[in-house]
């Protein structure tokens, strides 16, 4: 603030939103680092995510997801570990190209400094344990790569832990494998993810996590029916545990009924996005893009307009069920195909603010809802 006039503190949406420490906590634009080489310092016409738009929307820091798409890199095996590191290798780059913009982070208080600073800190989360190829010393490898959450699966189910994304894992729990991966995460201090996993794999995770257990991005099953959301008795089994369920973004986890209409449009859309991929003479993760690029184009056309005021309903309930501090944010920037119309990038965080205020949201509710409750968590499992 510049303006000399301006001796009391303003309560206006921008100002509120610039005063909290905006930390997102799953974005996927490392796999748009690696397979499209995309420079974050550039405005970018295309995905939601660089850090020019990040220091619009007010964001101090970003988890960038560690994603192994079991189904072009393996689920386990050499090939998704190096999937892995070129992805962790990519992120860390930011931070040494381009100091003046990003710092590497991996704890609360790094987040703290780095806001403070005016930069952006960087930090990272593995979707799915796939790279740490059924060995128990990968975890300690990946932590010591900067990785400070893991899922155990993403949509395809490890041998250790099932995915809510596959038939196999509604029957799959953590085997006594999947138990040893969550002390040794325990016992680094990396926070354990159950966004993605099954319902019989979260209840094992809350029962063997002996620290706060986080949903990197999820959204409530009460109001948007789908498996990769979480039911009531789920957010008050984690709130339990100290944790925080962070609400994403895309329509197809916070709509009603969008899911059904997204699985019409995609079968009408099938031969399309066929085509797009055998036109592409790139490799998988190339045809992969092509693919969403024709699928982000249809679903603008097709589907239902969502809202920003959708998130605040997440938000609201999970706040009703189990408290202001266990609800924050995770956008899945990147990963997704689709957004809100009014929260089209990481540039409109600001809207966000306005509609929790507008809800009736205090500033200090909101501190908490934008990074503070998971600033506390960081506090208490990362040592
Ligand atoms: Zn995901």
């Amino acid at each position: 603030m510049n303006n000399s006039s301006e001796t009391t503190v303003s309560n206006d949406p921008p100002s509120v939103h610039r005063r909290a420490i905006v930390v997102d906590m799953h974005a996927d634009t490392a796999q748009r680092l690696v397979d499209e080489n995309v420079d974050l310092e550039q405005r970018l016409v295309d995905g939601h995510f660089d850090a020019v738009r990040a220091k619009e929307g007010g964001l101090d820091a970003q988890f960038f997801s560690i994603w192994v798409e079991p189904e072009l890199f393996g689920g386990g095996g050499a090939s998704a570990m190096k999937r892995a590191d070129v992805q962790i290798e990519a992120v860390r780059n930011l931070a040494s190209k381009h100091p003046e913009t990003w710092e590497l982070a991996t704890t609360a208080a790094d987040i703290r400094r780095i806001a403070d600073s005016g930069k952006i800190a960087a930090l990272m989360g593995m979707e799915g344990g796939y790279a740490i190829d059924e060995k128990i010393e990968n975890v300690e490898r990946y932590y010591k790569m900067g990785v400070r959450y893991m899922s155990p699966a993403w949509s395809v189910s490890t041998s250790w832990a099932g995915s809510s994304g596959d038939e196999i894992g509604k029957m799959r729990g953590l085997t006594d494998f999947g138990n040893q991966v969550i002390r040794e995460m325990n016992r680094l201090g990396m926070m354990v993810d159950v966004s993605h996993v099954s319902d019989r794999t979260f209840l094992d995770i809350v029962n063997t996590s002996t620290k706060p257990v986080i949903a990197t991005h999820s959204g409530c099953r009460a109001i948007t029916n789908v498996p990769r959301n979480l039911t009531d008795e789920m957010i008050v089994a984690l709130a339990k545990t100290g944790g925080v369920v962070n609400v994403i973004f895309y329509p197809e986890h916070i709509e009603p009924g969008y899911s059904e209409k997204k699985k019409k449009v995609d079968a009408e859309i099938a031969s399309l996005v066929q085509r797009a991929s055998d036109e592409e003479k790139g490799d998988v993760a190339h045809k992969k893009l092509a693919r969403d690029r024709v699928r982000a184009q249809e679903y603008l056309k097709r589907l239902p307009a969502v809202s920003v005021s959708r998130i605040v309903d997440h938000i609201n309930h999970i706040v009703k069920l189990a408290g202001i501090d266990h609800v924050g944010i995770g956008s899945d920037f990147d990963g997704i195909q689709a957004v809100p119309a009014d929260l089209k990038s990481v540039a409109d965080l600001p809207n966000l603010t306005k509609e929790l205020l507008r809800r009736g949201y205090s500033e200090s509710d909101i501190d908490k809802i934008l990074g503070g409750n998971m600033l506390r968590v960081m506090e208490e499992v990362i040592h």
